[in-house]
């Protein structure tokens, strides 16, 4: 369940609970993985427009994926959970339904936030 703005498209990451949030199990899998294929010398694959986006210096492989070094890969994905963090004018659920003056963070309107 998320927050999104029909005036501005403004929108955040799903509201956080015990069950979602990223410090949960399946992002520590996932950060050990990387570090994993990182540590054996490999690189790891990821959309060629993300990686461009990015200016990551990488190789394109058979299946049109570029192929990028693991700490850039790594990184890339911690930054893109801080940003998430960082967008979230509401945290939990709760937070959100009791703040009694409700506001888009980016456009200011006060009437045009739905929930998802
Ligand atoms: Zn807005």
């Amino acid at each position: 369940m998320y927050v999104y703005c029909r005036n501005c498209g403004f929108s955040q990451d799903d509201f956080w609970s015990d069950e979602y949030n990223p410090f949960n199990d399946d992002y520590i899998k996932e950060f050990r993985n990387i570090f994993k294929i990182g540590m054996n010398g490999k690189t790891v694959e990821m959309e060629i427009c993300n990686a461009e986006e990015r200016e990551m210096e990488y190789t394109k492989n058979e299946r049109n994926m570029a192929e990028v070094d693991f700490r850039e890969y790594l990184a890339w994905r911690m930054d893109s959970i801080a940003l998430r963090f960082r967008n979230m004018k509401w945290i939990t659920w709760d937070e959100f339904q009791a703040d009694t003056a409700k506001e888009c963070p980016a456009c200011g309107c006060t009437d045009m936030l739905s929930v998802d």
